[in-house]
């Protein structure tokens, strides 16, 4: 089995109103590039922040700025395409109760949690760029992995979303002085006490750090602490679905991992490890 679940049916950027996204055509192209690369199950998990609903969670003005859509009517499309329906929540401190009403409010077949934020700038956003003025890269560093353990331990959400996203910007940012599993630390202690799936992505492949989340450190420590995974390409395009598979699966199978997670109604099993098929992209 190869699962996508951390998928978008849209970019991020500016007007991409879901009049034009959220269509059964559009479904229908992400059907045919998963099916033509062997990827069996298909789950669109959307930013919490791109529906007015958000703004329950964090009055933030990026978040602002997106919160135009409907969630419900997001939950009923994604529902009608016959896909899972999921959902990318970032994880906001302090929010947990008003996060937990948001989902439980909802028939998700799995919820993937994701920091991007650490206050007010975001690790990975160039218009809140937590690494704009003194971005000491051991502090932030630490400060995101630290809110990786607070997300994972708040028991809010399957998934861990790239769970070292810090990463992104490669060495286009400060880089830590420190061994990366110093910082890891906290947030693996943290899966480990929770049974949150983590998340194999691929995305990392197309960011400058051209690499995937998470690092072999990271997934070798989440390994030894017993941790399930679930994979996904967190395409915000068709052609992204099962986006470098080869490379996704050859890495777990290099860690031992031979299961994934396969997710309905917020429960998980685990299934065999796939092949993915198709040619090379
Ligand atoms: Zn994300
Ligand atoms: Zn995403």
């Amino acid at each position: 089995m190869l699962t996508d679940y951390h998928l978008h049916l849209r970019p991020d950027e500016a007007d991409t109103p879901p009049e034009r996204y959220f269509t059964a055509e559009n479904v229908e192209r992400y059907r045919e590039a998963a099916a033509a690369v062997g990827v069996e199950e298909l789950g669109v998990s959307e930013h919490v922040y791109r529906f007015r609903q958000a703004l329950e969670l964090w009055d933030h003005p990026f978040w602002r700025e997106q919160a135009s859509d409907d969630l419900d009517a997001y939950c009923e499309f994604v529902r009608g395409a016959g896909l899972k329906l999921g959902i990318e929540c970032d994880f906001v401190p302090g929010a947990e109760d008003r996060t937990a009403n948001l989902l439980e409010g909802r028939d998700f077949d799995y919820v993937v949690g994701s920091v991007h934020f650490l206050g007010e700038a975001a690790v990975d956003h160039e218009g809140w760029d937590v690494w704009e003025g003194d971005g000491d890269a051991d502090e932030v560093w630490r400060r995101y992995f630290e809110a990786v353990a607070e997300c994972v331990r708040s028991g809010l959400f399957d998934v861990l979303a790239h769970p070292d996203l810090v990463k992104v910007w490669g060495s286009g940012r400060p880089q830590p002085r420190r061994d990366p599993r110093f910082f890891y630390e906290p947030a693996v202690e943290a899966i480990a006490a929770s049974g949150i799936a983590v998340e194999v992505s691929t995305a990392g492949l197309r960011k400058p750090v051209a690499e995937l989340y998470p690092s072999p450190a990271f997934a070798e420590m989440c390994v030894e602490a017993g941790a399930r995974f679930a994979l996904s390409s967190d395409a915000h395009l068709p052609e992204q679905v099962g986006f470098e598979y080869e490379r996704a699966v050859e890495f777990l199978e290099a860690l031992g991992v031979r299961e994934i997670c396969v997710f309905a109604g917020r429960e998980r099993r685990l299934e065999p490890l796939g092949e993915r098929v198709g040619e090379n992209r």
